[in-house]
């Protein structure tokens, strides 16, 4: 189980949320930290809404990239990565909601079909109906900030491969990071470009012996 900040968890949390005040986090079991319901619906949608521009985004403006593979063989692969992010999101959403969750998500989310709709579908009543929406948000915003070994969330990590390495307070920092010393200069090699070497002026010139 991945842990949660308060840095990462306040810039999503609803301002309004009467659980967790616009923090983002609540005391779970044992006094762990939890992320709070908004927080999760919230990453469900940042999800939701990237998987909707990209359903809709015209074929020919995608393209293949060349990324680092993760293994530990550190080989570099071709992907195309908006296809597979509209892959894994449709699958990992079918593999963690069950059979009812599943199809509210997808006359909801996926075919955009409106409550009403849904309802006499599905056979549901209103208020069970975004009961259970809700539900979803929350149960995928989890999964998708959880998911081993590679998120949906958050997007920039899925896409560009930003890392997100912890920073330890009492770590001291790097020495290459360090101020270079004034009492000992750096040392310079001087760039000496080639020349072209001159004819000394005192020898005849060979052509005209
Ligand atoms: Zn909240």
């Amino acid at each position: 189980m991945k842990t949660w900040s308060r840095s990462e968890t306040i810039a999503l949390a609803n301002q309004q949320c009467t659980s967790c005040h616009g923090i983002g986090l609540r005391v779970g079991r044992k006094c762990s930290l939890k992320p709070c319901n908004c927080v999760l619906r919230a990453i469900f949608r940042i999800c939701y809404n990237r998987y909707r521009e990209l359903a809709v985004k015209e074929k020919y403006l995608t393209k293949a990239t060349l990324e680092m593979s993760a293994s530990h063989h550190r080989r570099t692969v071709w992907g195309r990565r908006d296809e597979e992010y509209l892959a894994d999101f449709y699958l990992v959403s079918k593999r963690h909601l069950n059979e009812i969750e599943w199809g509210v998500f997808r006359y909801y989310f996926l075919l955009g079909a409106d409550w009403k709709l849904c309802c006499s579908r599905l056979s549901l009543d209103r208020g069970n109906f975004f009961h259970m929406v809700y539900r979803i948000e929350q149960k995928l915003g989890l999964v998708f900030r959880e998911l081993e070994p590679f998120p949906l969330f958050p997007l920039d990590e899925y896409f560009y491969g930003t890392t997100r390495t912890p920073v330890q307070a009492n770590t001291p920092r790097p020495v290459a990071e360090a101020r270079p010393s004034i009492s000992k200069p750096r040392r310079v090699t001087p760039i000496r470009p080639p020349v072209t070497e001159e004819k000394p002026a005192d020898l005849p010139d060979q052509k005209a012996a």
